[in-house]
């Protein structure tokens, strides 16, 4: 297969009739999330953007692209105290800022006295979730950032959609939307390649050389979703794109109404209990490291 250009593509796509070589793909992926980020008006330029890195290959895709778009970039990367695992994340994560020639900044959970390792916990995915979202909105409030970049991709958004859907949170899809605004002490949250697949960061991170990890995460759970996703797309090609799409029209249409607003009683952050949930997970912590 070739590329319009003439060279050997690396690079096929049903959904855009297109093959690409490997000059021409990152262009089109950058155009890409230049549209993307035009049409739902994820980021303004003027914004200070604080890009949440794990070290895999969608959020080194991110901040290729929220680079070479002249976005103002600073970088944040996350320790979970995970085994092996997050001394290798972090290892990536220092060649991304090198290769990107961007500031970098670190938080250890183990500085709250958190280790997912020591959480013993079903869902440790949960816990996780929770350890990032308050040290990440924390960590850019209190640092003057306008907006929290994640590198959550469509195949992330839709697997999301379901799992909520089936579990009855139907409010919960508003927070699929690719910008969320701030408000009450919660920094502005977006998406920028929300529309792009992990297959195609993947390509994009080999055929530029780019830094990432391909080790899984010990806890990751198996891949259902994923297979089932990736069977849908080749049974129907674009059918990532058209659905993810309908999710984020169908979170325009919902109207939560006012949210209940409540302070931690212990930390003061946003909570939607008397105690957060951050809290509540140092509180367990330390009880189990009592026993
Ligand atoms: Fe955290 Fe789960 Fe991702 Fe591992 S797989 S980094 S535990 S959310
Ligand atoms: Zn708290």
């Amino acid at each position: 297969m070739r590329c319009r250009c003439g060279k050997t593509a690396v690079f096929q796509s049903k959904t855009y009739r297109i093959a690409l070589c490997e000059d021409c793909y990152p262009k089109f992926y950058v155009n890409l999330v230049k549209r993307s980020i035009n049409r739902h008006s994820i980021l303004k330029k003027s914004e200070r953007v604080l890009v949440c890195v794990s070290g895999g290959k969608d959020s080194t895709s991110m901040t290729y692209v929220l680079k070479e778009l002249g976005y103002e970039l600073s970088l944040l990367f996350i320790d979970l105290g995970i085994k092996d695992y997050s001394a290798k994340a972090k290892k990536v994560f220092d060649e991304i800022s090198d290769t990107f020639d961007l500031s970098s900044n670190l938080i250890r959970a183990g500085d709250f006295g958190l280790s997912l390792d020591d959480i013993r916990m079903k869902k440790v995915c949960s816990a996780c979730g929770t350890i990032k979202r308050y040290l990440m909105n924390k960590f850019a409030r209190e640092n003057g950032f306008d907006v929290l970049a994640t590198g959550h991709t469509c195949d992330d958004i839709i697997i999301f959609f379901f799992k909520n859907v089936l579990s009855g949170n139907v409010e919960y899809i508003t927070k699929l939307r690719p910008r969320l605004e701030g408000f009450n002490g919660l920094v502005t949250k977006v998406k920028p390649i929300f529309e792009r697949s992990e297959q195609e960061n993947l390509v994009l991170v080999n055929t530029l050389g780019l830094p990432f990890l391909e080790d899984r995460c010990p806890y990751k759970p198996n891949d259902t979703w994923r297979d089932l996703l990736q069977v849908l797309e080749t049974e129907k090609p674009s059918f990532k794109q058209n659905f993810v799409r309908a999710i984020i029209r169908l979170a325009d249409r919902i109207d939560v109404g006012c949210w209940d607003v409540r302070h931690c009683k212990i930390c003061g952050e946003i909570s939607n209990a008397e105690v957060c949930s951050f809290c509540r997970l140092i509180e367990k912590y330390s009880q189990t490291k009592k026993m």
